[in-house]
Order: structure tokens, then C-alpha cells, then sequence
């Protein structure tokens, strides 16, 4: 990792590109920059590299490469799902987990009618979908068009069951939705394509350029899913002219996080993680971990800070060089209750004391260290700050 990204703890929020997806963007920007839709050489050059991107996609979840059309990132990806699904699939609303990113829940309310949009509760303990729920809704109530839950949440890490959730959702007919944003390019996504009707996918979550992602869509809907309209690109699936330069970067960043060389840093990458976290508690009495024990992305920690609202901590972290966030929320000044953090059981007053910090593939144990030694003098200095003007008892 370069000097200035050493203290980069914000990957949820986005991944620095990697050295190879700029390469393959600006040789692709450079030479490849022709109309894929174009009928000479030079177009026919480019359609090929998009088809094999296409392909390569493709394999990496497991999928034909007829179901990948590639967006401009997760946000399209979320909408046009719940867009084709309220106009043209059967059923009774859709069913969204209550911890999923805007992208989801913003477009299915307006997509489907607030009143048709069913939460689905997660469990504070695991910050997981809750199965027992789904599984009494299912057997209980009309069946929705659409059940949307991601992989794995941007704000606490935690993973869900998503293929469980696949399962029963397929055994029920319903169609099924995974936002993977977070998780691919952070776990391995082979078989996402075969348990999950809808995957979205976003390249610069992992090292790939911005405003580029992909939706795979169901084998049956191949031939009618329709979003943005206009011309024939993407097999008619999606108009607009493709980026080809955002597609390569795209494939070059996950290129070198195959699932294999996920899986095998996984527990290292873990190990860092978690031994900041014990030596957090330790160091700064009062911290609290969020979800503790559930199974979580290997780079995110959400916790909530003693004592001083979090946006004292992160303004005196960025001066010290810290790049970390109060997760999407209730920070001071936006005023709003975060739900992802409502649905983990957080109180109003302790949504304001959130951090997240989120490391990414080669963040160091030293890094780590920086960054608790940073929240400990913080912590002090805040403290102190407080005693002097009387707000803490035992100041010195
Ligand atoms: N879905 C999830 C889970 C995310 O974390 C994000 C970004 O934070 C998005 C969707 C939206 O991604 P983008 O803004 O790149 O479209």
C-alpha cells in the first residue's frame, strides 16, 4: 500500500483503484476507446474484449454469461432490479431485509409503494436476517415478487445467510435478490449465480474504477429484463454505450483477488481485524463492539465509542491522518436514526457514538496499531477536554 493510503480505514466506502485496473482502464481508454456497437476493425475489438469480460464475469459467480449486464455500479444494478420486478414480475410486494443499503430500499418503496415493502428483521446477536421470520412469512403470507437481501452489510460487516435465504426462496418460487457489493471481491463468489436469481455487483468497492458494477439476472429473463432503454447494447438488455475501460479496470482489480487467494488470506486478514478489536475494549474502557460474535466481513468493526459523540472522534482522527466513518447514520448534523443500526438494537444516543472502521487487502497489523493508538490518546484528549471544563469527574 502507498505512503499516503496507510491509513486508509474506509474500504466499505470505497477501495483505492489497484495498480493493474488502471493499467487495463487507461490501455483500454487509450486503445480500446471505439464504439463496441461500431461495425469496423476497430469496433469489433472492443465488442470482443467486452464479450470476454462478459465471459470472464461469467465464471467467476458461476453463471452464462448471457445473465451479466454491466451498469454503472450497484446503485443502477439495485434500481432496475426493483424496477422490472414491481412492473413486470407476479406477486405481492417485495421483501427487503431491514438492514439493506439505500440503493435497495429507496427504489423498492418507490418502485413497489412504501406499504408494499416488507422488512425483514435481522437479529441484534448476528446482525443476521432472521431465518425463522422468513420461513413463518413465507408459509404464512402471499408470496412477494421479489425477497432483496444483501451479502454483506457495509456498515456492520455482517454476513447473511443469503444463500439460505436463495434456498428457500427458490423452494417457495419466489425470485431472489443478493446485493453483493460488499462481499465480492472480499469473499469468494463462486455458485452466487446459481442460489441467487439477481446479483448486483460494484468494482470500486474492491480496487476497480468508479461508476462500473454489474447485474446478473435470471436464465428466464434474459430475453425481457429491460431498465435503461434506448439503444440495442448490452443484447438489449441495458442501453447505453458500454465503458469498456471501467470493465477492464473492473476484471483486472478482482483478477487478483481470485477465490482462491481470498480464501487463503481470509484468516490472516481476520486475525488483525480481531486483534485490534480485543485490544480496543482493553485500552478504552467503555467501548462497546457491535456484534461481537457474529460472522462478519473480515475487515469491517463497527463499535461504538465511550462518552463523545463520534464526529469529535472522527474530526480529530482525520487531522491525525485516519481516514475511518460513523457508518451511514445518525451522525450529528444528519439527524436521522440509522436503520441498519436500529435493526442492530442501537439506542438514538448510541448511533451518535458509531465508528466504522473498514481495512482493506493489504492493511497491516501495524496499521491497526496506529489506528488504536490514535482512538487512545483521542480518547484521552477528549476526556480532558471535558474534565477541564467540568463535565468529568477525577480530572486532575
Ligand atoms: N450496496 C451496498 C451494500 C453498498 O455498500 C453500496 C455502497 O456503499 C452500494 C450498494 C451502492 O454502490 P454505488 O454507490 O457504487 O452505486
Amino acid at each position: 500500500m502507498s505512503a499516503e493510503l496507510s491509513r486508509y480505514f474506509d474500504y466499505n466506502a470505497t477501495a483505492p483503484i489497484t495498480v493493474a485496473a488502471r493499467d487495463a482502464w487507461l490501455e483500454a481508454a487509450e486503445r480500446h476507446w471505439h464504439n463496441p456497437s461500431s461495425l469496423y476493425r476497430e469496433a469489433g475489438a472492443a465488442k470482443r474484449l467486452l464479450e470476454d469480460a462478459r465471459e470472464a464475469v461469467a465464471e467467476r459467480l458461476g453463471a452464462e454469461p448471457e445473465r451479466v449486464i454491466f451498469t454503472s455500479g450497484a446503485t443502477e444494478a439495485n434500481n432496475a432490479v426493483m424496477a422490472f420486478a414491481a412492473r413486470s414480475m407476479p406477486g405481492a410486494g417485495a421483501w427487503i431485509s431491514a438492514m439493506e443499503h439505500p440503493s435497495v430500499r429507496e427504489p423498492a418503496r418507490r418502485e413497489f409503494g412504501t406499504e408494499a415493502v416488507a422488512a425483514l428483521p435481522v437479529l441484534p446477536e448476528t446482525g443476521a436476517v432472521d431465518l425463522a421470520f422468513l420461513d413463518r412469512k413465507i408459509a404464512e403470507t402471499e408470496k412477494p415478487a421479489l425477497v432483496s437481501v444483501m451479502a454483506a452489510n457495509n456498515e456492520t460487516g455482517c454476513l447473511q445467510p443469503w444463500a439460505e435465504v436463495a434456498a428457500r426462496c427458490r423452494e417457495a418460487g419466489i425470485a431472489f435478490h443478493c446485493d453483493a457489493a460488499q462481499w465480492i471481491g472480499k469473499r469468494p463468489a463462486a455458485g452466487m449465480a446459481e442460489r441467487a436469481d439477481f446479483v448486483t455487483g460494484c468494482a470500486h468497492k474492491f480496487g476497480g474504477p468508479k461508476g462500473v458494477g454489474f447485474l446478473l439476472v435470471p436464465d428466464a429473463l434474459v430475453e425481457e429484463f429491460r431498465f435503461l432503454v434506448g439503444g440495442p447494447q448490452e443484447n438489449r438488455l441495458r442501453a447505453g454505450t458500454e465503458d469498456l475501460p471501467g470493465i477492464l479496470g473492473m476484471l483486472a482489480a478482482w483478477d487478483d483477488k481470485s477465490d482462491d487467494v481470498l480464501a487463503a488470506g481470509e484468516a490472516e486478514r481476520r486475525a488483525l481485524r480481531d486483534a485490534f478489536e480485543t485490544a480496543l475494549v482493553e485500552r478504552l474502557p467503555g467501548t462497546r463492539i457491535v456484534a461481537p460474535g457474529a460472522e462478519r466481513l473480515w475487515n469491517t468493526i463497527m463499535f461504538v465509542v465511550p462518552r463523545h459523540p463520534n464526529l469529535k472522534w472522527l474530526t480529530r482522527l482525520s487531522a491525525a491522518g485516519f481516514a475511518v466513518s460513523t457508518g451511514s447514520a445518525c451522525s450529528a448534523g444528519r439527524g436521522n436514526p440509522s436503520h441498519v443500526m436500529e435493526a442492530m438494537g442501537l439506542d438514538y444516543e448510541e448511533m451518535g457514538r458509531v465508528i466504522r472502521a473498514s481495512g482493506g487487502w493489504d492493511t497491516t497489523a501495524s496499521d491497526w496499531k496506529a489506528l488504536l493508538e490514535a482512538l487512545v490518546r483521542i480518547g484521552d484528549d477528549l476526556d480532558r477536554g471535558k474534565r477541564d471544563l467540568g463535565g468529568l469527574p477525577g480530572g486532575s
